[in-house]
């Protein structure tokens, strides 16, 4: 283990979130446009690459690595990735290996992730309604999702169900689908929408649903208790006393996280983007590339890059006008 990264605010990065592809089977209308673009292949990191830059930054300090995308199970023998992981896991310098998923590969692979010591898994599901689920996710299907989902459960997976809160869309199943996860034991998360991506940033704007309302009205008909742990990151959580089920809110357009920040990301070309609010980011391919034997162009180009990572972010939708947007997906830093 080398010296630990530590940011200019003191802030120690102990977790990294890895996407590993730009590629999905869905294309949800909040993250992709119907007609996306992807990346020519050979400017993907290889998955060797994406072993080295991983376990680079283990050996820097990271205890949580989190793998997305677009969506990392459509990801040609991304299983030999997992697998390949687990070593750190076994080694004790790991503590969690785990994924988020639009689920609909997990029928296959939940029971190979377990293997290769993946415990937990993020699934997102922003809707139980066949029709509407079709609408928002455009090519995927939900028996599908569902089939994953009792796979990974089957398989020992603890399953929590992340979904985009979106006025006039899933409000109303506020209650239905909490109680459907407290049915199957799944915790769930709400995320606020965020303006990513160039595309229907007007409807999008209506589509906030704030997450205050969204607590209010689930404490009409539950006893909300607010839980003080923190991740870290952009989510709170309260627990439903009735079900005894934790509810978390992400609310990535609030500030009030920044100064416990502990994250980074890395794209599926090897940009690291120390904030997922900022472009600022730093070229980490070109290092990986430059030299196959030694990883040190790599850890220097890691460090002076954390050397940089910004004190916070700079959304704003009270604004209305889309203060500090993004211009990429969110498929590209993998949310
Ligand atoms: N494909 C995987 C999935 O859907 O879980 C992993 C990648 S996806 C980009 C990660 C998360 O970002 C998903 O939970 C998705 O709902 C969320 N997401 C995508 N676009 C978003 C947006 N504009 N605002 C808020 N969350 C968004
Ligand atoms: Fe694919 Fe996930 Fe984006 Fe939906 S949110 S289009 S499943 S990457």
């Amino acid at each position: 283990m080398t010296a630990p990264l530590i940011d200019p605010f003191q802030r120690a990065i102990s977790y990294l979130r890895v996407s590993v592809t730009d590629r999905c089977d869905f294309r949800c209308v909040y993250c992709m446009s119907e007609n996306m673009t992807f990346l020519p292949k050979k400017e993907l990191l290889t998955l060797e690459e994406l072993d080295r830059l991983s376990s680079t930054f283990i050996r820097m300090g990271v205890e949580k690595l989190r793998i997305t995308g677009g969506e990392p199970l459509v990801r040609r023998d991304i299983m030999t990735y997992f697998q390949a992981m687990s070593r750190h896991l076994e080694s004790g310098a790991l503590k969690e290996l785990t994924l988020t998923t639009n689920g609909s590969q997990l029928e296959r692979f939940a029971d190979d992730l377990f293997a290769a010591g993946v415990r937990r898994v993020n699934i997102s599901l922003d809707t139980i309604d066949e029709t509407k689920f079709a609408e928002i996710t455009r090519w995927g299907r939900l028996p599908q999702v569902l089939r994953g989902i009792d796979a990974a459960q089957k398989a020992g997976l603890r399953v929590k169900i992340n979904a985009v809160a979106l006025k006039g869309f899933n409000e109303g199943e506020l209650f239905t689908l909490t109680e459907w996860c407290a049915e199957r034991d799944m915790d769930l998360t709400w995320i606020e929408v965020m303006p990513m991506g160039d595309i229907g940033n007007e409807s999008r704007l209506t589509q906030y649903w704030s997450l205050k309302d969204l607590q209010s009205e689930l404490a009409k008909q539950y006893t909300v208790t607010e839980l003080s742990e923190s991740t870290g990151g952009p989510a709170r959580y309260v627990r439903l006393e009735e079900t005894g089920q934790k509810i978390g809110f992400i609310t990535p357009l609030t500030h009030n996280f920044c100064e416990s920040c502990n994250r980074v990301r890395v794209t599926c070309t090897g940009e690291l983007f120390m904030c997922l609010g900022q472009e600022d980011n730093a070229d980490l391919r070109a290092p990986l590339r430059a030299n196959a034997e030694s990883e040190k162009p790599l850890e220097d180009a890691i460090r002076q890059a954390i050397s940089h990572k910004p004190k916070g972010h700079d959304f704003d939708y009270s604004r209305q006008a889309l203060g500090g947007q993004m211009t990429r997906h969110m498929s590209h830093t993998g949310g």
